[in-house]
Parts: C-alpha cells; structure tokens; sequence
C-alpha cells in the first residue's frame, strides 16, 4: 500500500463505512480485517437514524433500505400482558422500502455488510482479509501495521475500527480493558412460517419486565424474526458465537412471559449467549498517527440499539475530517470534538435505558422520561455539517 494511504484495522460495519466515505473524498484506502472471510451470521441490527442519515450520504441508502425492514414505532410492550406502554403496533407489512422516509429500519447483518462491501469494491477501495493486527509503531511521518501473518503496511494514518477487543486500544490504552456489564444477550433466529403464531401484536416489539428485555422483529424482507433476550446475570460469558445455549435455559428465564415471548422461544433455532461488555469513555482515542472509532473506542450496551450507528457515525465523520485537513493531528482533533461528546452521551444514555426498563415496576410504567425520548439525541444527523 502506498504510505500516504489511510489503513483501517477492521472490516466491520464501522470500517467499511468509513472505507467508503474516504473513498468518496478520493482517498485511497486500504481495510485490514482479522477474519480469513468476511460473514456476518445470525444477527439482525436496529438501524438507527444517523447511520442512514450517513448512508444517504454515501449514496447507499436506497440499497441498505431494499434489503432492510421499516419499523414503525417500536413498541415497548409490558412483559407480562402485552400491553403496549408505549409506541402503536407495528402492523406493517415489512417489505424494504426506497429508504426514504426517516425511519427506524432492521436489517440482517449479512446483507448490510454485503451491501457496503460491494460499495466499497465498486469504489476501488481494497479490502485484505486474513490479516490480524498485533502491533503498529509510528514515526513523526507514517504508521506502520504488523499483522500475524508476517505483512506489514504503512499508511499516513491507522485507525482502529477493530471491535470491543481492539488491539489498537490496548497499545494505545495500556491495561484498559472491556467490562463485563452484568448482562448477557440470547440471541437466536425464527423462520416467518414458524414465528407467525406469536407475531400478533405486529412485526418489531420490546417486552420489557424486571430485570430482562425481550426484543424480537423482522428482517431480511421479512423472512426471518430476530430474537435478542437481554437478562441481567453475574455468570460472564465471552461475547461471540462461540456459547450456545440450551433451550431451557432461555425458556426458564422467561419463565410467565406473555405466549408471544414464550411461543416465539418455543421456536428458536440454535440459541447463542453473547456475555455484554464495554469500554470506558475516554477524554482522547487518538495518539500521533493512530485513532479509534466504534466498540474500539466506545462500546456500550444495546439498550437503545445504537452502538453500530455510533460506528458508522464515527467512521463517517473522520473520513470527513481526514479529506478536511492534509495534517492528521488536526483531522483527529476536529473528529474528536465532534464525537466524543456525542458517543459518550450515547453510552451514557444506553446504560440509563436499560435501568428504567429492566428495574421499574411494569405495572406502574412511565417511560415518558426514558432516553429513548430524548428526540434530540436519536435524531441526531452528522452529515448536516458536511452536505
Ligand atoms: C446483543 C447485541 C445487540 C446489538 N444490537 C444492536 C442494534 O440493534 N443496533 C446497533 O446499532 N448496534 C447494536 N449492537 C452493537 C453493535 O453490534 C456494535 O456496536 C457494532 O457491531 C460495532 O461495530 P464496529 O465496526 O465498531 O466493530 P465490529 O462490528 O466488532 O467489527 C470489528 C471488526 O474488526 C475485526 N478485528 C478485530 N480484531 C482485529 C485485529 N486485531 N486485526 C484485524 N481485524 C480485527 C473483527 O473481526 C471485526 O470484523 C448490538 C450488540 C450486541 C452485543
């Protein structure tokens, strides 16, 4: 790779979307991912409002929708008689849509990261898989990453988009490390012709109850349901594919839920634990050459579904600042102006959601307060500054 490349750790939905954006600006680039192929499985994602406002901006939008679910409000329902607390009934179709009404959407992992893939290739941005980075070292003028596998590139700046175990981070961090949250999400996946029967109360809802969340809705052009069962624990697993889960271990923990909850569990394929971890804030994700972005820098809890859009948030705004300024100190300073504040409000907030619907009594609910609600912060747009 050329030296006054940019090198991005990390082909993730953060990466790419950063890769693509420098790309636009006419920036050559170059993506490093750990992985020997890139396959996101068994997932779907919440589509936050910034990250399609980032991919209107990048020209995709209308693929990510083609392939995505419309969510109509997002119904907070009550754990025990379905009873919606806030929110209408999501009741649509869920066929993907031209993306443009301003929306939450859902969308298989899969498809989205095939989508900016394909982006990206199209803009002749290149993508090395099979490269894990274990260390980088820098000079005034270059960064350099070494990867297991003997290569190494030098780019005139490195960034980290490498996940909650970043080890970007742990260089540029030393002894900082992910916190286990006291949570674990079950996460598992539902044919439509099975789930059916339990989807009455419309495509996307969150149960909520005591100290559990069950969040369930359609993707992939609503063939699929995703389920994602988050339940407050001391047991810590690792996050990952890597746990499975016993059936009855889920349907014990919801044991006395509403039959849509119960019914749609009944039907689960295999079911994986995912232990939830974060990372602190910090004042500063940059040194010299070398920053972060993503679950490097900020990993959070999936209470308000945002910890990708901070991503593709983030990877927006420093392609944004990188094209603005030849020198990398102040492209990474006026990147993290703009989104430290914004990621740590996110954080903060996504904790704070969770406390409110998973402690309060559900019988008595008021989620009027709730971050959620805080217009503002989940309609936030990034690209206004730059379109
Ligand atoms: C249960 C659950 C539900 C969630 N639901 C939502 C949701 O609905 N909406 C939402 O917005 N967010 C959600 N999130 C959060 C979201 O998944 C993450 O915030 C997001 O994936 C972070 O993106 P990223 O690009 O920073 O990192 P990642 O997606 O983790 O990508 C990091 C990439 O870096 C690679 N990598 C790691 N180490 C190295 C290395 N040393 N060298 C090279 N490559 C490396 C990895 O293989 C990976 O491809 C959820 C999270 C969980 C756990």
């Amino acid at each position: 790779m050329a030296a006054d490349s940019v090198a991005i750790i990390g082909a993730g939905l953060g990466g790419l979307t950063c890769a693509i954006a420098l790309r636009r600006r006419g920036l050559a680039v170059d993506v490093y991912e750990a992985a020997e192929r890139i396959e996101e499985t068994g997932a779907g994602l919440t589509l936050g409002l910034g990250a399609q406002h980032v991919f209107r901006a990048l020209g995709v939008q209308g693929a990510v929708a083609a392939k995505a679910c419309p969510a109509g409000n997002l119904p907070f329902l009550h754990y025990g008689t379905g009873k919606a607390l806030m929110g209408a009934l999501d009741l649509g179709d869920g066929l993907g849509d031209d993306g443009s009404a301003n929306i939450i959407r859902h969308i298989y992992r899969a498809d989205l990261q095939k989508v900016l893939l394909a982006e990206l290739g199209r803009l002749g941005g290149a993508t090395h898989t099979g490269h894990r980075l274990t260390r980088f070292e820098q000079t005034e003028d270059t960064a350099t990453a070494l990867f297991d596998n003997g290569f190494s590139a030098s780019a005139r700046a490195l960034i980290g988009a490498d996940g909650v175990r970043s080890a970007i981070r742990a260089k540029l961090v030393p002894g900082d490390a992910p916190r286990f949250t006291d949570h674990v999400a079950y996460r598992f996946l539902v044919p439509m012709d099975r789930a059916k029967p339990f989807m009455d109360l419309g495509r996307s809802a969150i149960f909520i109850g005591p100290q559990r969340t069950f969040n369930r809705y359609t993707m992939a052009q609503g063939r699929i349901v995703n389920g994602a069962a988050l339940v407050e624990t001391g047991e810590e697993v690792p996050e990952g594919w890597s746990t499975p889960a016993p059936l009855e271990e889920l349907q014990a923990a919801f044991e006395g839920w509403h039959p849509d909850v119960t019914g749609l569990i009944g039907e689960a394929g295999a079911i994986i634990k995912w232990g939830l971890y974060d990372r602190a804030p910090l004042g500063t994700w940059s040194q010299g050459r070398v920053t972060m972005l993503g679950d490097a820098a900020h990993a959070m809890l999936p209470f308000l579904g945002m910890g990708a859009a901070m991503a593709i948030e983030d990877g927006y705004v420093l392609a944004q600042m990188i094209a603005r300024h030849s020198d990398v100190a102040s492209a990474f300073a006026g990147y993290e102006k703009r989104r430290i504040p914004r990621t740590s409000q996110v954080h903060h907030a996504s904790k704070v959601q969770g406390q409110i619907t998973q402690s309060i009594d559900p019988d008595n609910f008021a989620l009027a307060g709730a971050p959620v609600n805080n217009r503002e912060m989940m309609e936030f747009d990034p690209t206004a500054e730059f379109t």
